[in-house]
């Protein structure tokens, strides 16, 4: 089967021809993938951020948003059903496991990140239950995979009237702004990319603020303004600085972003205030049910660029160079 491999940190993924996966259990899925969304995530591991964190050993093929056809294997599905991949493969054991959070399992597996993942004609999945039936247009759903289970996983909780700020206009965070609008929260949304805030106000935003690249702080527009929840879809030293001043007594600060920034927030203000800060990784199978849920009532657009295997170091290129609106996805054939 054709496969884009990744090799060697910095370089292009290889397009190459692999051997087909063999299953070896009765868990065991084969899958004849149908999309595959192109995450920030592959990024970092393709220039080798993660390296010490989340140490990927090469050759590997990447890709961890997938929505599948089901070839053989398993007792769950039927051959040709279509189905999204939750993509945390825990031990089932641990307190987190049974708490239903898998992604923070030390066993965890990620096809895509510790297997081979979705950015070939086929991938294996090593256990039917972590697998969802869906109905639709594959390349408009494989965003909700991982995108689209983070954003909502950001957004538990919140509710109507609740003032939220979305930090970052990625794709994940243009998910979160209408899923935070389904729930009428009013949201206001930061970033240095107008085309993209354009794009917000569009999904929704009530207030757009636009942080020109020469301005000294992220937040100069938004002074004085204070908000219950402020959402970083970035987590750099640039969208940490001096954000929690923005939050309102009891406020919440959630990091979702990876972009390896330093948090510093001063002491006295987070217990006089009594501010929360949680990071968010991923999310629960009841996150990705709730996702598919609002997909299928039509409220969510999950704003898909499609790209052909051939293409994905153009699609990753494109992700690095901030150029796609929405969310790359990759169609193997
Ligand atoms: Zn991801
Ligand atoms: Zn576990």
């Amino acid at each position: 089967m054709k496969a884009a491999v990744f090799r060697e940190i910095g370089k292009p993924l290889s397009i190459e021809d692999v051997q087909l996966p063999r299953l070896e259990s009765d868990k065991e899925v084969l899958l004849k993938v149908k999309a595959t969304g192109v995450c920030h995530g592959d990024l970092h591991v393709i220039m080798g951020d993660w390296q010490y964190e989340v140490p990927v050993n090469t050759p590997i093929i990447l890709g961890h948003e997938i929505i599948g056809e089901v070839v053989e294997g398993g007792t769950k599905f039927q051959k040709g059903d279509l189905v999204m991949v939750y993509n945390a493969f825990g031990c089932k054991e641990c307190k987190h496991c049974k708490a239903g959070y898998y992604q923070f399992c030390e066993r965890v597996k990620v096809l895509g990140v510790h297997l081979n993942g979705g950015f070939a004609e086929y991938v294996k999945v090593p256990d039917e239950d972590f697998l969802m039936r869906v109905e639709g247009n594959p390349i408009q759903l494989a965003p909700l995979a991982d995108a689209g289970v983070t954003a909502y996983s950001a957004t538990r909780g919140i509710k109507e009237g609740d003032k939220v700020l979305v930090v970052g206009t990625g794709a994940v965070a243009l998910l979160a702004i209408q899923i935070l609008k389904s729930l009428k929260a009013e949201v206001s949304v930061v970033s240095r990319n107008p085309t993209r805030l354009a794009k917000a106000e569009e999904l929704g935003a009530d207030h757009v603020y636009y942080r020109k690249k020469t301005f000294p702080s992220l937040y100069t527009s938004i002074v004085g303004k204070k908000f219950d929840y402020i959402i970083d879809f970035v987590g750099s030293d640039e969208t940490l600085d001096e954000v929690a001043w923005l939050l309102d007594r009891r406020g919440e600060l959630r990091i979702v972003g990876e972009f390896g920034g330093q948090l510093s927030i001063p002491e006295q203000l987070l217990v006089l205030r009594g501010l929360k800060v949680q990071g968010i990784l991923y999310g629960t199978m009841d996150d990705m049910k709730g996702v598919i849920n609002l997909y299928n009532s039509g409220k969510l657009k999950t704003l898909a660029v499609p790209y052909y295997l051939d293409e994905i170091n153009d699609a990753l290129n494109d992700l690095m160079q901030e150029r796609i609106l929405g969310r790359a996805v990759i169609i193997p054939s």
